[in-house]
């Protein structure tokens, strides 16, 4: 058995317990922060800086001023509109520290691998119950390579399923360091055409191609695709991943993920712009099914959500 630094801290965004997607069984989520990519449809923009993050709801506060005084950086106004100065807000989480209503809350938080296991461990017998485990998300968790790897290392010496959610975009240690600890990895695959990848996520594909390759390799593979009408809900789009997932070592398997707005508020939260606009509406479930039928086509079995 690997040994295990449970001294090692990472940042972590949000823990949610009693899942029943992202792999099979009752699961806990682990989400950390930071992400290489910033895709238009983030539905955790909360997740994609590595350094924590303030979130304010408007709704609940109740201009008590307390936030003002415990900023240090004078990043805190109740004149300005959504509360702080972005550019001047360093993630202290003091504000969030003192606020009575939980109006400002802290997004990511520093915690050990000692720490996070403890969490884990409630769940223990369910997870043994119901064929679960813990799953790996974020952001991407391969940003923060060194602590997921000790992290799932704990899990696998507990016997617990592990899973992650990944953009496949990471350097070729951090591939090699998570996965062999890696029970299943949900892949995502964007867009075949690398420009189109590189205008709706900020980076090209052909890192995650190639990483694609190698995970298939090292562990059981799933590869999803959060599928977004006028990005790449076309059928030639579908036809060309399909083709790509076949040659993938082992993936038999695509999920079609329907797009949604439910993260839509988060921006404003985040005194941040919904680059994707408001003006596209979910994926209806025809051309859903439709996706389906072309990757079936394949010889591959395709799951609508997943
Ligand atoms: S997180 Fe810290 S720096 Fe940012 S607004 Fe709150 S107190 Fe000020
Ligand atoms: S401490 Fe909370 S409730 Fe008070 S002004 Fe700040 S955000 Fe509003």
């Amino acid at each position: 058995m690997a040994s295990v630094n449970y001294k090692a801290e990472g940042t972590v965004f949000d823990i949610q317990r009693f899942s029943i997607h992202d792999g099979p069984g009752i699961r806990t989520i682990v989400f950390l922060k930071g992400c290489p990519l910033s895709c238009l449809w983030c539905c955790n923009p909360e997740s994609q800086k590595l350094a924590p993050v303030v979130m304010f709801q408007q709704s609940q506060c109740i201009s008590c001023g307390k936030c003002l005084r415990a900023c240090k950086v004078g990043a805190i106004s109740l004149d300005t509109p959504g509360l702080i100065d972005r550019q001047k807000c360093v993630g202290c989480g003091e504000c969030a520290s003192v606020c009575p209503t939980g109006a400002l809350v802290l997004k990511g938080e520093k915690m050990t691998v000692e720490q996070v296991v403890q969490i884990l461990k409630k769940d223990a017998t369910i997870y043994r119950k119901s064929g679960g485990g813990i799953t790996l998300s974020g952001g991407e968790p391969m940003v923060q390579w060194e602590f997921a790897t000790e992290l799932l290392k704990a899990c696998k010496s507990q016997g617990w399923h592990t899973a992650i959610e990944t953009t496949g975009y990471g350097s070729e240690q951090a591939v090699e360091s998570v996965f062999p600890f890696i029970d299943l990895a949900l892949l995502d695959i964007k867009s075949m055409n690398s420009q189109t990848h590189k205008n709706v996520t900020g980076v090209t594909n052909e890192l995650i191609h190639k990483n694609a390759v190698r995970i298939a390799q090292l562990t059981k593979t799933v590869i999803r695709v959060p599928t977004i009408p006028t990005i790449n809900a076309f059928d030639e789009e579908f036809l060309r991943i399909a083709e790509f997932a076949k040659t993938l070592q082992g993936v038999d398997t695509v999920h079609v993920l329907p797009y949604h707005t439910l993260g839509e508020n988060k921006y404003n939260l985040l005194g941040k712009e919904y680059s994707m606009g408001y003006e596209i509406k979910p994926l209806p479930p025809e051309e859903a099914a439709k996706f389906q039928q072309i990757v079936q086509n394949q010889g591959l079995r395709c799951v609508v959500g997943g």
